[in-house]
């Protein structure tokens, strides 16, 4: 596609933004950036856009947007703000970024979607390929944006990319060769309209221009996926922690294995995976396709499965002191979260729960509360909100500080017990943001001496 001399405007000024806008300047097209955040707030991508050279506005967004051949939007923009309405009654042609990216993609992508699990599997995806020696990139909204990074991939190489629903609301040529949906729960449903048919639909959007030649993966388990897939062409392998299925991968009585009409091969113990917790080998299960695709021999996937040690701040191991387990589950920053990591551990568990609430409701997690915790620590915002929940339920005790729930870990849990931080809540109140709460965590276990 040749961009040259084309006026590009650019929705939101940060990572996706701002690699849409270094990426449109590379090509020779030329990028205005509009983000409705203060200067204060876009300090650094002020900066960056100065040093490229770059116009943009910030603040408010104006009608100078408008006076484009093409707008490209970021994930955090909602599909029916004012800006994007708007240029679409201008007849503006509006893609997301990982479109606009993928229009300049030599390599292949893998396209990782779902309501949960994309940030662990795209990692994931890109260990396993990069360990068999297969050249991959991870972008999207892990670490770098798509953008940032597609010049530098080239034919035979692969691109995981995590992609999130938002991105895929505006996608018009998109193709990727390798598809997988993870699971479709009741989530973001604000930004569309309170519909989840309309979410769903925004998900299966990722194989819409998939053909033959391409592969979709998704989740047997999830009649929300089965039941809506509209395309026909693209190969359809699948996954099940559930049950047998004749292409794909499943797990069965604690193995893990591929299956290829007909032909089953066992993989590996689902105990040989470093990452814990049966949602983990949910997301196991569509790499190991992919890499079975890619002729990945079984022993390098299972070197990978097994020294694999996930993503920061995602039932991530700190350390063990006198006996006892440390670990930071940080991003678990609701119930649906908190309850995956409870049934992850089989040890006496000593938890750290609340921040800033976000309406909490604890009965989905009672019962293994009940059968797992032996202590809580409440803390932030919400303590007392715990406090009052769990109190009759389990031994609850308010902590001012992280530290003091470390301190208190320390002096009360017993060896082969596990302290754990899975809040079930935002950070706002204590901290910037769950990666500065994870952090400050580890660095409170960190010092046990
Ligand atoms: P995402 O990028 O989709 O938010 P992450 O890999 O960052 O996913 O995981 C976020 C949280 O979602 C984890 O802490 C875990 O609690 C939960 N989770 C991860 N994978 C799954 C899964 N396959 N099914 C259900 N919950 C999951």
């Amino acid at each position: 596609m040749d961009i040259r001399g084309k006026k590009i405007s650019v929705i939101g000024a940060v990572r996706s933004g701002l690699g849409a806008a270094k990426l449109a300047k590379k090509l020779g097209a030329i990028p205005f950036v509009s983000d409705s955040s203060s200067e204060k707030d876009l300090a650094d991508s002020i900066s960056v856009l100065n040093s490229e050279s770059i116009a943009f506005e910030c603040g408010a967004h104006t009608e100078k947007i408008y006076d484009c051949d093409l707008i490209v939007t970021s994930p955090g923009v909602p599909t029916n703000s004012a800006v994007l309405t708007n240029a679409l009654k201008k007849n503006i042609k509006v893609v997301s970024e990982i479109e606009f990216a993928s229009w300049f993609c030599k390599g292949s992508v893998i396209s990782i979607t779902g309501t949960n699990g994309k940030t662990t599997t795209t990692a994931l995806m890109n260990y396993t390929l990069n360990q068999a020696g297969i050249k991959c990139y991870s972008a999207g909204n892990i670490g770098e944006a798509f953008s940032e990074i597609v010049l530098d991939v080239k034919e035979n190489e692969f691109v995981s990319l995590e992609t999130s629903s938002f991105q895929l609301d505006f996608i018009e040529q998109f193709k990727p060769h390798f598809s997988m949906i993870l699971n479709i729960t009741q989530d973001h449903l604000d930004r569309y309209n309170n519909n989840f048919d309309e979410y769903i639909s925004a998900k299966i959007k990722i194989t819409k221009n998939q053909k033959e030649e391409d592969f979709f993966i998704y989740n047997a388990d999830d009649k929300n996926i089965k039941n809506n897939l509209k395309n026909k062409k693209v190969q359809k392998l699948a996954f099940s922690l559930l049950s047998e299925v004749p292409a794909g991968a499943f797990y069965k009585e604690g193995k893990i294995y591929f299956s290829w009409f007909g032909k089953i091969s066992e993989i590996c113990s689902a105990s040989d995976l470093f990452i814990k917790g049966e949602h983990n080998i949910a997301n196991t299960l569509p790499v190991l396709i992919i890499a079975k695709l890619l002729n990945v021999p079984h022993q390098k996937i299972r070197n990978a499965f097994s020294s694999f040690k996930g993503v920061e701040h995602r039932i991530e191991f700190v350390r063990e002191f006198n006996g006892v387990e440390y670990y930071n589950d940080s991003k678990a920053t609701n119930v649906d979260s908190v309850y995956v990591a409870l049934k992850s551990f089989d040890k006496p568990l000593y938890l750290i729960l609340g921040g800033k609430d976000k309406g909490n409701n604890y009965d989905q997690i009672k019962e293994l509360v009940k059968q797992h915790v032996a202590k809580i620590y409440a803390i932030g915002s919400s303590a007392q909100k715990v406090y009052d929940y769990f109190n009759s339920i389990v031994l609850t005790e308010i902590k001012e500080s992280l530290k003091a729930c470390v301190e208190a870990g320390r002096n009360e849990a017993q060896p082969g017990t596990v302290v754990l931080l899975s809040p079930a809540c935002a950070s706002f109140d204590m901290f910037k943001n769950y990666e500065h709460r994870g952090k400050v965590f580890k660095e409170e276990v960190n010092k046990l001496v």
